[in-house]
């Protein structure tokens, strides 16, 4: 494991260092799982409110990775397209698996109550914006949400996204009414609090080096201690190493950077009115008002790990990039953890031999699908609930190793330079149509004035009257002025900072 890979918090937030308990004696259980970040500790729960005596086995602390780490936004689905999901398994196991992932959210929902989890701040809705101008794909996107997989969603015309977030980046909208966002990092302490309280044990910095799945009883080794369990769950995401080290490469390891910045005051309402987490179509920005005038924002990634604290400044350009009128504002406090991005884009979910268990690769959207995952295994286990087969289709797929690492950065790399071209083609077309309106609009007058009726238009390919000089139309931007010329997030940032060893 590597220690750069814990997320560093630089500002005053930085969770106080608690007692842990380390496993330093033998145990039998019924369940043993390994990580205690979002997915092992909902299997924890499910199972000891079940019934089951179950261990927690995590190797440093409880949300030490990426789970003690996220922004906190829930949403239905799964990180892979609904599209995609459809052309792979067909539409009837499409719906129930998005039935399942709203079911996830819905777990959430309910444990994350002021009550079982004080001060969780749950606030409502989230947006996602596409940064190119495709209304037409949204309409038929939104019939299939609303219709077909009974999400509720609403459209919003570009002038309604932007009279929300104040800036020419973004276009059409997708709004989720019932999508909500907790404090992310209370949310994971406040499960391993009612986990433990519902009978299940957690050992931190207990990291577990092997284990024999063979018989009915498996054997699980840790430094200090050995146990024998019924079931292992392996929830130990890209991190877990030794115990089934081809099952951690069947993981693309990404890192994932966020900020918050110092309070920016009334100039905040200006720029953002939407008060919940806006995301765009292409999975680069996402970003809420957390404490009334900050600004919590993600964005960069690399497929190493890198120190947190770098990524400051392309988040704060990235901030600018999108809305100017904040300046560059102050960061207060930067964090990353890494996410487990599989092949096929779905999260690994199911057995893998009797007994042994799989609940990992939950990539950027990890609240709803962790929960999900949770349930669907604890009830399997102990309820006979089959319901996990629906994962199946995806299969464990080697996700390349070193080269495939080198191969996830470029494409990610690629992605975002593409995305930040259509964009900046989008606006520029944008602007063109407005100056042609403006245009129009001023002939007209003129010839309302000249008591003239305006000339037909030219219809394209039609020649130009003879004799009349050929307009001269702007150039489109040339590929340098398409990108963001504001560090655009991760690609010209990291070559800046040459790669860690992982
Ligand atoms: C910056 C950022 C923002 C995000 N925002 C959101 C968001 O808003 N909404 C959303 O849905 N998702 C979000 N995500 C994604 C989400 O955080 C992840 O999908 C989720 O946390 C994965 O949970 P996990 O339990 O699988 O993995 P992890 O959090 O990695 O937990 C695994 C644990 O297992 C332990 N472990 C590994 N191997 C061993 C071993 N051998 N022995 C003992 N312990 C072991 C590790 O130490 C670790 O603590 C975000 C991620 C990042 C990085």
């Amino acid at each position: 494991m590597s220690e750069i890979s814990t997320s560093a918090a630089i500002g005053p937030d930085a969770p106080a260092i608690r007692e842990r308990s380390r496993l330093s004696f033998d145990l039998d259980v019924d369940i043993c799982v390994v990580g205690a970040g979002l997915a092992g500790l909902t299997v924890a729960l499910e199972a000891a409110r079940l019934g089951a005596s179950v261990a927690v086995l995590e190797g440093r602390h409880v949300g030490w990775n990426a789970s003690g780490h996220q922004l906190g936004t829930v949403m239905p689905g799964y990180g892979l397209p609904i599209g995609d999901l459809i052309a792979r398994i067909g539409f009837e196991d499409t719906r129930e698996l998005w039935s399942l992932s709203k079911q996830g959210a819905d777990f959430v929902r309910a444990t994350a109550s002021e009550q079982l989890i004080p001060g969780i701040a749950l606030s409502e809705g989230a947006l996602e914006v596409s940064n190119v101008d495709v209304g037409d794909q949204l309409i038929s996107r939104l019939q299939m949400l609303g219709e077909d997989f009974g999400t509720e969603v609403e459209g919003w015309q570009v002038d309604r996204v932007r009279a929300e977030l104040k800036t020419e980046r973004y276009f059409h909208g997708v709004y989720y009414p019932k999508a909500f966002q907790i404090d992310g990092r209370k949310y994971v302490h406040g499960l391993a609090a009612l986990a433990r309280r519902a009978g299940a044990r957690i050992f931190e910095d207990t990291p577990v080096v092997s284990i024999d799945a063979s018989g009915i009883r498996k054997r699980i080794v840790t430094p200090t201690a050995r146990l024998r369990a019924s079931h292992i769950v392996l929830a130990g995401n890209i991190h877990l190493g030794a115990p089934l080290r081809r099952l951690s490469e069947t993981l693309l390891p990404v890192w994932r950077y966020a900020a918050v910045t110092a309070p920016l005051g009334e100039r905040l309402a200006d720029a953002v009115a939407f008060r919940g987490s806006v995301t765009d179509t292409d999975g680069i920005d996402h970003f809420r008002i957390v404490d009334g005038d900050r600004l919590m924002w993600a964005s960069p990634e690399t497929t190493w790990a890198a120190r947190p604290e770098r990524f400051a400044p392309a988040i704060a350009r990235r901030i600018r990039t999108i809305f100017p009128q904040l300046g560059r504002p102050e960061i207060a406090e930067v964090w990353g953890g890494a996410v487990g991005q599989t092949v096929h884009g779905m999260p690994q979910i199911g057995q893998l031999r009797r007994g042994l268990w799989v609940a990992s690769g939950f990539g950027r959207q990890g609240l709803n699908t962790s929960a999900m995952a949770g349930q669907l295994i604890a009830r399997s286990i102990l309820w006979g609930d089959e319901r996990w087969r629906l994962f199946s289709p995806f299969e464990l797929v080697w996700a390349g190793g070193p080269t495939g690492r080198a191969a996830g950065y470029v494409i990610g790399m690629w992605a975002r330079g593409s995305s930040a071209a259509a964009g900046a083609l989008a606006r520029y077309r944008e602007r063109a149509r407005i100056r042609e309106r403006v245009r129009e609009a001023r002939l007209a007058e003129a010839n309302r004035q000249a008591g003239t009726r305006p000339p037909r238009r030219r219809q394209p390919g039609q020649p130009l009257p003879p004799g009349r000089p050929r307009p001269q139309r702007p150039p489109p931007p040339a590929a340098a002025e398409l990108g963001d010329g504001e560090g655009g997030g991760v690609s010209q940032e990291s070559e800046k900072f040459p790669p860690h060893s992982v």
